[in-house]
């Protein structure tokens, strides 16, 4: 595997946003309250010294509004006075060459009104923000009343237009999901036989991937209904909403059984609990409860109810999701390889008149990192732009336009490999695979090798092994050292130079090593347990310098070797890689025929 370096943040929305525009609030009325105090800062003087400042021909200007006086004096100070109904000070005033403005007493403006005025709007702004909060943004009609109902859309079979052949590649995920659709046609086969019928499947890919329309898909093939929510819909201000609202979606779900439940971004409500902060965030764990609740106990005699859930965050999910019974099945949904770009493509092409020049395969080679959402969109933006200069079809330029239009958004969302990174992607990953396929004895066989990113990862080398193991020889773990290694040598080999990629094959390979001489006992430190999580066994100071060169020698060991391997099989190292920068994503069996090796007879992944 390689890591790309890039960390995202994720905010969290909801109360916290009402939170935050509280305190701006507050702080912008405290602001205001500070500045008229200042302002207010005047002296309150009587009407004799006012007079005899007057004469004293100490006072500038006055303004007048019914008995009140505010007034500057020539050293730039104020003053306020009260003047009783007598008309002498307007000639004392005249004599003195005080300017003197008359204000109307009813159009008087009074900061205090104002800031009363503006405590009672933003007193009704916090009412009314609390209320929408409440009933979310496209509630349409809804009121405080409706709070618990869940805001579920609804589509009945007869306006589901989706199937399985408007969902292009995604072999992998179309195959796990036919036995859901076969569930929910056949319920009572499986149940004649006993057989617990799975309830949930958790759809996990990044956005645009297609995992909205897979659950859709679903829904269409097997002609059932389809609640559409997202997890974030659950979560509210109010204690006790997100939970109502969980209740009213499966009693609705369930009243029109066989009936599918798709969840997206079920991370906003199943990350794990307790780790809330201030007391842990308790709305979010009721809902998420009343989630594990429902999921394990709707089973109805009619029929059942699917729970599909979307999430691009599996690692953040309390486990109890993922317990038997809930969402037991993992239905990964990547970004579109070569072949299913081209695929996708053509779906979305059906609609559009393209210039019959154009060959997809070509647009697909260029479009790496592209989600099935980049695809739709590529072909709409081409035809936009083909429409706007009056064409007759779509050609060329259009979508390569497009294309550079989108690619400049994508990269500031990350996750474009540039060319360089995606020729040193490749070798590293050829390196794992290839170092799999050099130790044939120690290693589990080889099942895909891929530089589609996924997470943080910008290629990946999966092996599997081919049955339940219980013990692990040394042998089996050298060979799985030098194979993690690889990834870090080929690069070396290739470009001579030394990326951050191979972190985490460097921390699973230290992992090992470690737990070779420490756990394992098989170093030359003897089968002894230097482990610190074994408390009790403590060592010496001493001890732990010879356990780290124990391991460094491990692991030096190691990497010489993986070195020698792949010197020695440096054609077939170019090989692989190229082939992998062409095709992106290659299974063992076309591994087996490019490198013309014997594919191992126990080869279970036939592809
Ligand atoms: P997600 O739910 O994973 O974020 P969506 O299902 O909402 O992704 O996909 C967004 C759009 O991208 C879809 O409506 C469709 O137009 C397009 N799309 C994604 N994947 C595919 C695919 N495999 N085949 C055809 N279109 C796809
Ligand atoms: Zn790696």
């Amino acid at each position: 595997m390689r890591l790309s370096n890039k960390h995202k943040k994720y905010f969290s929305k909801g109360p916290k946003n009402l939170f935050i525009l509280i305190l701006v609030l507050l702080g912008m009325l405290a602001l205001l309250t500070k500045l008229t105090d200042y302002t207010r800062q005047i002296k309150t003087i009587n009407y004799s010294t006012f007079i005899h400042e007057v004469e004293q021909d100490r006072v500038r200007e006055v303004t007048v509004s019914g008995q009140d006086v505010q007034g500057i004096f020539k050293n730039g100070s104020c003053f306020e006075t009260v003047i009783p109904y007598i008309p002498r000070h307007w000639d004392i005033l005249k004599e003195h060459n005080v300017n003197i403005r008359v204000e109307n007493t009813a159009n008087q403006f009074n900061i205090w009104y104002f800031l009363l005025f503006g405590l009672l709007i933003a007193a009704l702004a916090i009412i009314w923000f609390l209320l929408r909060q409440a009933r979310g943004a496209s509630g349409g009609g809804s009121n405080i009343f409706t709070l618990g109902k869940s805001r579920a859309k609804m589509f009945l079979p007869s306006t589901i237009k989706e199937n399985f052949d408007s969902v292009a590649g995604a072999v992998e995920a179309k195959e796990e999901l036919k036995d859901v659709i076969d569930f929910l046609r056949n319920p009572a086969k499986y149940r004649r036989l006993g057989a617990k019928i799975t309830r949930g499947v958790m759809l996990i890919g990044e956005p645009g991937n297609g995992k909205t329309l897979l659950a859709r898909a679903v829904a269409g093939e097997a002609n059932c209904p389809f609640f559409s929510v997202s997890g974030s819909d659950f979560i509210e201000v109010f204690v006790g909403v997100g939970a109502a609202r969980v209740r009213d979606l499966f009693a609705q779900a369930r009243k029109f059984a066989p009936s599918i439940i798709f969840i997206d971004e079920l991370d906003a409500v199943g990350r794990q609990r307790g780790n809330g902060f201030g007391g842990g965030n308790d709305e979010r764990e009721q809902t998420l409860n009343q989630l594990l609740s429902e999921m394990d106990g709707f089973q109805t005699q009619g029929g059942s109810v699917m729970v599909l859930g979307a999430t691009n965050r599996p690692d953040v999910l309390d486990k109890a999701l993922l317990r038997p019974g809930r969402f037991d099945r993992r239905v990964v949904v990547p970004y579109p390889d070569l072949s299913s770009r081209e695929q996708i493509l053509h779906v979305h092409a059906k609609g559009v008149s393209l210039d019959p020049e154009i060959d997809l395969a070509m647009i697909a080679r260029g479009t790496p990192g592209f989600s099935g959402a980049d695809l739709a969109n590529l072909i709409n933006e081409a035809a936009i732009i083909a429409s706007k200069k009056n064409q007759n079809a779509v050609c060329l330029k259009d979508l390569e336009e497009a294309r550079d239009k989108i690619i400049f958004g994508k990269e500031i969302k990350s996750m474009v490999q540039t060319k360089e990174d995606l020729r040193v992607t490749a070798y590293h990953e050829s390196g794992h695979a290839l170092l799999t396929l050099l130790q044939p004895e120690d290693s589990d066989p080889l099942h895909k090798v891929t530089i589609i990113p996924r997470g943080r990862a910008l290629g990946v080398t999966h092996s599997f092994p081919e049955r339940e193991k219980y013990t692990t020889t040394k042998q089996e773990m050298l060979a799985k050292i030098v194979t993690l290694l690889g990834g870090r040598v080929a690069e070396e080999l290739a470009f001579n130079k030394l990326t951050t990629g191979a972190y985490s094959d460097f921390i699973q390979a230290t992992e090992i090593a470690r737990n070779m001489v420490c756990t394992y006992g098989m170093s030359d430190l003897g089968p002894i347990i230097y482990n610190q999580r074994h408390g009790d066994f403590a060592y010496s100071p001493k001890m732990a310098e010879r356990i780290d060169q124990e391991v460094q020698k491990i692991i030096t060991e190691c990497y010489d070797k993986a070195k020698t391997f792949l010197k020695q099989n440096s054609d077939n190292l170019d090989l692989l890689a190229q082939e992998l920068l062409e095709k992106e994503t290659l299974y063992a069996t076309e591994i087996y025929v490019l490198l013309d090796i014997e594919a191992r007879e126990d080869y279970r992944f036939v592809q």
